[in-house]
């Protein structure tokens, strides 16, 4: 039996209620027990002491690029650098080429993340083939081999029937319709949030409506059909209103926001910064607050992070011909924890249950704990200690980050996954951890089993 025994770090566990100095104690991939003092025997030993240990983050929304995208990220390397961000479990969306509209499509992702990924991986499979928006993908049989949801993510469902259909069968299926909600007609050409600040640059603007008449739209659908609707990305105050309208309908519909959301407003593309060119735009002073209320008042369910690798090549380009998106598994928990937490806006437990059981009860899920009999999927955090951000904490294959060069309060200092250990900062010591080999930015190294582990 392999024994790994985590010691004295404080277990920060909101599925339990837990926030106090603890050990952890993992036998064969799962946890055993958790509390004060455990005989650690012949069990490895992590000294925490002084660190934070917290159930792995879960993230609904990713971008892995693989296959067909490899340039700017692989399934491997986009596993990596989840777990650098403590993530533990993650969803990716089927925008990759060809499209993952097909059984074939599933399960090459699923025995990729398996022969190549460190973390849990979900493939979230197209609502229509091809992401054309016109015929819809065979849901059951997707499902089947392994699809955790539908999503049609980079391009909204445009067509009203199209979308009604697609939310009656997931209804019968039980699963969740994550929609990426934009009426194309209005954001056209439009490149950021129309307003003062695109004026002023002379940048062709996105109105926020573009959003919010789409959320209506999807919305009144959900209503009728009683579908599991869930808005990705939430932008505007707007969109916020429309949610909390229908919630209070009783209609079925979740909702995420990403870090830069949260952190961010349109102000951050004054110099024409490619890194601040993410669909759908950041918005005003004004968004921004809506949607931290929401996240608090629970209109918005849960943290995503919407991570979007692009190659240099692509970002390091003239405003309006860059991709739009950023890069942010890394950071989420980092930024989120240095802007609203050491303000003492949020407590640390109300972050980190927004980043594990709030998304994973958005898809029904019991994962996101530490409760006994668990898969021990964990991560170790340092929290206080003010460092920099930089290029070499980039696991992702793409490095278009705001964040590099920030300064920033928390560091993850190891992630584990089934009980092994799959991540290790660079310039974090931890006694006892460190048995997978150095993980180096951007290298090729693979986690290893623990001794004596079950790989
Ligand atoms: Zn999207
Ligand atoms: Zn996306």
């Amino acid at each position: 039996m392999s024994r790994l025994l985590v010691r004295n770090g404080t277990v920060v566990d909101p599925s339990q209620g837990i926030h106090r100095v603890m050990d952890v104690l993992v036998e064969n991939g799962r946890v055993a027990e958790v509390r004060a003092r455990i005989d650690a025997g012949d069990a490895e030993v992590v000294e925490a002491a002084g660190f934070h240990v917290a159930p792995g983050f879960i993230d609904i929304h990713t971008h892995l690029r693989e296959p067909g995208g490899e340039g700017s990220e692989t399934i491997e390397t986009g596993t990596r650098a989840a777990a650098a961000g403590g993530f533990t479990r993650i969803y990716c969306m089927p925008n990759t080429t060809p499209v993952c509209d097909s059984e074939t499509g599933v399960q090459y992702v699923i025995s990729r993340a398996a022969s190549h990924g460190c973390i849990n991986v979900v493939p979230v499979a197209s609502i229509t083939k091809g992401m054309l928006g016109e015929e819809l993908t065979n849901f059951g049989r997707l499902m089947g081999c392994g699809a955790g949801a539908f999503s049609d993510d980079g391009r909204p469902v445009m067509n009203a029937e199209i979308m009604r259909r697609a939310l009656e069968y997931t209804k019968l299926l039980g699963v969740p319709l994550f929609e990426h909600c934009e009426d194309m007609n209005l954001t056209a050409e439009g490149h950021m949030n129309e307003g003062v600040v695109s004026a002023r640059l002379g940048i062709k603007g996105i109105p926020r409506v573009s959003e919010s008449v789409m959320v209506s739209r999807n919305c009144a659908l959900a209503a009728a059909t009683g579908g599991h609707l869930h808005v990705c990305h939430v932008s505007t105050r707007e969109s916020v209103h429309a949610i909390r309208e229908a919630r209070r309908n009783g209609v079925r519909v979740t909702a995420e926001v990403s870090p830069h959301h949260l952190t961010m407003t349109e102000d951050a593309v004054l110099g024409y910064n490619t890194n601040a060119k993410m669909k759908p735009p950041l918005c005003e002073k004004a968004d921004r607050d809506a949607l931290i209320e929401a996240l608090e008042d629970g209109t918005i369910d849960c943290i995503a992070t919407d991570h979007a690798p692009h190659s240099s090549q692509a970002k390091d380009n003239v405003f309006d011909a860059a991709p739009f998106g950023i890069i942010g598994l890394e950071t989420a928990f980092p930024v989120l924890y240095t802007t609203f937490v050491t303000t003492k806006r949020w407590t640390l437990d109300f972050l980190v249950e927004k980043m594990t059981t709030a998304p994973a009860k958005v898809m029904n899920a019991d994962w996101g704990t530490l409760r006994p009999g668990t898969q021990a999927d964990f991560s170790i955090i340092e929290l206080g200690e003010p460092a920099r951000f930089e290029r070499r904490h980039i696991f992702s294959k793409s490095i278009n980050s705001p964040w590099i060069g920030a300064t920033m309060k928390a560091r993850i200092a190891a992630t584990f996954v089934n009980g092994l250990q799959v991540f290790q900062h660079p310039d974090v010591v931890l006694a006892g951890a460190g048995t997978c080999e150095k993980l180096a930015a951007n290298g090729t190294a693979k986690p290893k089993a623990r001794k004596g582990a079950k790989a």
